[in-house]
């Protein structure tokens, strides 16, 4: 049986199914056993909490840090609170089964600190739902799959695979990623292509149509994925896999060569990261910098804000490990499809048109300033760190920013902690207002990004991840290309460099329209570093100049994309 769905991440995965469904924390099946049976089993999911916990928090100490798998520790030690016990226990006595009263106690907890002002307490809200929702799945017997103990060969099959759900993962046990939503440019698909893994996105019914330990064939390059395959199909793909490796390492070649078109004219090659192991791999990419850090991922994966200190930190590293070459870091995209739980953000009608990013952060200064002094710190030291704010719309959300980074910048100076006095600040591009005020956002800016997974869902008016739309949503629409060369043009004539850290960078279609227009600087996933070089090394600029005419002479996508599919294969 043939899936098909959105090829996400190239490459050929051969495997066994690995399903995470959703639990269901529904007890109202549960009867009573009596007292004693009832401790006994409270007891034993207490055990098995700790013992997972611990686990977990040993595995987070050696991935990100002490500080960030004290949460997970501080949560063994809140069960270990005689009076939270003795309470349950209490609730078990009155009649309750052990969920109810582990629901109880935990909701009851929860709700107290969730009423207080203090943030810190506040917090603590959050970590006490954890431990209830983590305690009920252990007592329901539905604990999810554990990412961090996968079978070699394992092809992950999920609704939707979040950044939560990949902390613990280890890349070499698993052979590619189905999930039954995104698209091109959701975070699944991006954190696949940064794990090198193939991925096929919004396959429908994969959820049901495929049972644990099924065989799968997933090919990310078509989108598709086999089910259950014969012998002769899966040695075909066996040897599709090999051709596709030794092109990967046919690359190689271009690792130390510098980014020149065949005239010899220089561009910038970046790599987008989301975590400071990401920089790790951007590093040994061939990548020149990094043109996009992603820092709500330092914000997801954990119960509460990380502090300044924790953010400065990761900055830095991030930085030493790209031995200062220039590092522009996002500040928090949080909303739209990025939840971040525990800041207890309000459901939405419309999230990607709602309350989010920089909108969010600058109703919330004291959160936003946090941020900012850890990124002013880090930029310290020959740090080469540029300031990035995400989903501009008008000129007074960058006069805002600035207004509170010269906060910050004040605060540093009287405190004496020392700090990148002339750190850059720069927008994405990523909205149409702010593509169209481009010229008058360029005089307010250091530098711009053009962000096309964002300008093209919103220019186009469809939703990035809804595959219904899929056929709209191409950076190869004529209005995305018209956004596009405006961007470029108005940040030359304001002469601030101008990159771009969408997906669409590493289109090699797209390639002789950017330099022809005059990018400077191009952001890809760390597995596209290669291949982008090798495509941009190929271009003379009257070729690419040529073909950008042609290209933009046409009135739809579809001829846009055949015209350069055929011009880029020549
Ligand atoms: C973009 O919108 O193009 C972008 C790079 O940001 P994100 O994908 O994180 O929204
Ligand atoms: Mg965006």
């Amino acid at each position: 049986m043939i899936l098909r769905g959105i090829a996400a991440s190239d490459g050929v995965g051969l495997g066994r199914a690995v399903c995470i469904r959703e639990e269901s924390l529904d007890y109202s099946a549960v009867t009573y056993s009596g007292k004693e049976t009832e401790k006994a089993r409270l007891q034993s999911a207490i055990d098995q909490f700790n013992e997972r916990t611990a686990h977990m928090a040993e595995h987070i100490r050696k991935q990100v840090g002490q500080k960030e798998s004290e949460i997970l520790t501080g949560q063994i030690a809140m069960l270990a609170d005689p009076f939270m016990l003795s309470q349950m226990q209490e609730s078990i006595d009155n009649g309750s089964c052990a969920e109810a009263a582990v629901d109880a106690i935990c909701t009851m907890y929860a709700d107290m600190f969730a009423a207080v002002e203090d943030e810190l307490m506040r917090q603590r809200a959050t970590d006490v739902r954890d431990v209830r929702s983590r305690l009920l799945s252990i007592l329901l017997g539905t604990a999810g799959v554990d990412l961090s103990d996968l079978p070699a060969g394992s092809v992950l099959v999920a609704q939707d695979l979040t950044p939560s759900m990949t902390v613990g993962l280890k890349k070499e046990n698993v052979a590619a990623i189905l999930t039954a939503t995104g698209g091109k440019t959701s975070h699944s698909a991006i954190l696949a292509r940064a794990l090198e893994l193939p991925a096929v996105l919004s396959v429908s019914n994969v959820m049901e149509a495929v049972k644990d330990g099924d065989g799968l064939i997933v090919d990310g390059g078509e989108g598709i994925a086999i089910l259950n395959p014969d012998e002769r199909t899966r040695n075909e793909y066996l040897d599709r896999q090999e051709a596709f490796l030794k092109q990967r390492a046919a690359l190689e070649v271009y690792r130390d060569q510098p980014t020149v078109n065949a005239d010899g004219k220089q561009y910038s090659l970046y790599a987008n990261i989301g975590s400071v192991k990401d920089a790790e791999a951007a590093a040994k990419s061939g990548a020149e910098g990094i043109g996009l850090f992603r820092t709500e991922f330092l914000f997801m994966n954990r119960t509460s804000l990380p502090d300044e200190t924790v953010q400065y930190e990761a900055y830095k590293a991030v930085s030493q490990i790209m031995e200062g070459k220039e590092v522009i870091i996002r500040t928090l995209d949080v909303g739209g499809d990025k939840a971040i739980e525990y800041l207890g953000m309000e459901k939405e009608e419309n999230p990607f048109l709602g309350y989010r990013a920089v909108r969010y952060c600058l109703d919330r200064p004291e959160l936003y300033k946090v941020q900012l002094r850890a990124l002013l710190r880090a930029g310290a030291e020959g740090h080469n760190i540029k300031i990035m704010i995400p989903l501009v719309t008008c000129v007074d959300e960058v006069r805002a920013a600035r207004e509170l980074l010269e906060q910050c910048k004040k605060e540093l100076e009287e405190a004496q902690i020392p700090f990148d006095k002339d750190i850059a600040l720069g927008a994405m591009i990523e909205t149409p207002s702010a593509a169209l005020i481009a010229d008058l956002l360029a005089k307010e800016c250091d530098f711009f990004s053009i962000g096309t997974n964002d300008l093209t869902q919103y220019t186009m008016a469809v939703d990035r991840g809804n595959a219904k739309v899929e056929k709209l949503y191409s950076p190869l629409q004529p209005a995305v290309l018209r956004s596009i060369k405006n961007v470029i043009a108005a940040a030359r004539d304001a002469g601030i460099p101008v990159g771009m850290c969408g997906e669409a960078a590493a289109d090699p279609r797209l390639l002789p329209l950017l330099m022809t227009w005059g990018l400077d600087e191009f952001s890809v996933s760390a597995s596209a570093v290669l291949a982008t070089r090798a495509n941009i090394r190929r271009w003379l600029s009257a070729d690419a100049a040529r073909v950008t005419d042609e290209a933009m002479s046409l009135s739809t996508a579809t001829g846009v994309e055949g015209y350069l599919a055929a011009s880029v294969a020549q």
